[in-house]
């Protein structure tokens, strides 16, 4: 049910459980430096400090609120939240079929609304693009955020010393399917619990090497830290491609092109 009446007999009175409103679809990020869900200022926690100019956020705008703004438009509510498939980091983009997601507006006061109308207004944006919106449930979001969907990235990386793209065709293959023991990033440690997780890559290509840059493909299980496996995050990464190369590997630009999600 939409909306819960619960009566207490006691007290004569009625309390009115309105519950969320739950649409899916996928989403595209097309900007860099957008955070997928709203991200309070870390100096102020959200009421608006010198650092964050009085926004209360790190980044001017999300996905979710992308997204919450044009739904709310319709439906009303107090509240929003964006549950996806995994996250990509602030400055890779979201290419591709684009990631599943899940948006949820409390207590909404409207649940019919013209869900084509919404996705078109996104989609003006210039930074989220989302292929449609569709009724789902409080069970479809544990269903989403229990997915262990692998992942495409496109990374182009700058090697020093520049390595030619015989050697980088040469290690890529020895790496696939290679246990790599993953410790927690010293860029999330953080804020995360400091273990060592075990992925895999399940492919890796050379795109094209230019100099002291090469384009790669690289599909790895979910959860893979792509960027450190890079770079190695000062060995906390082992094994890693700047390893097996003998060079210093910086990443310059990160894209996820695919979610391989329900399979
Ligand atoms: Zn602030």
């Amino acid at each position: 049910p939409d909306v819960v009446a619960v009566l207490d007999t006691g007290f004569d009175h009625v309390d009115l459980q309105v519950n969320p409103l739950y649409l899916r679809g996928r989403y595209r990020k097309l900007s860099r430096g957008v955070p997928q869900t709203r991200w309070p200022c870390r100096r102020c926690r959200g009421k608006g400090c010198a650092r964050c100019g009085g926004t209360g956020k790190m980044y001017p705008t999300s996905v979710e609120e992308v997204i919450a703004a044009e739904v709310m438009r319709e439906s009303g509510g107090t509240g929003h939240a964006l549950h996806g498939m995994g996250r990509e980091d602030v400055d890779a983009r979201m290419l591709g079929r684009g990631r599943p997601f899940i948006v949820e507006i409390k207590e909404p006061r409207k649940r019919r609304i013209d869900l084509n109308a919404a996705v078109r207004r996104m989609n003006t944006s210039g930074i989220v693009e989302v292929d449609q919106l569709t009724p789902a449930t409080g069970a479809d979001v544990v269903a989403l955020k229990e997915d262990r969907a692998a992942k495409t990235y496109r990374v182009l990386l700058r090697t020093v010393p520049p390595v030619d793209e015989a050697k980088l065709k040469g290690t890529l293959p020895v790496l696939v399917g290679e246990p790599i023991a993953q410790r927690t990033p010293g860029r999330v440690v953080h804020r995360r619990a400091d273990t060592i997780r075990a992925r895999r890559l399940l492919s890796a290509e050379v795109v094209g090497v230019e100099g002291d840059r090469a384009e790669l493909r690289v599909t790895a299980e979910a959860g893979t830290y792509i960027k450190e496996w890079v770079h190695g995050d000062g060995g906390r990464t082992r094994p890693s491609l700047a390893e097996r190369l003998g060079a210093a590997c910086e990443v310059l630009e990160l894209d996820v092109l695919d979610v391989h999600d329900g399979g």
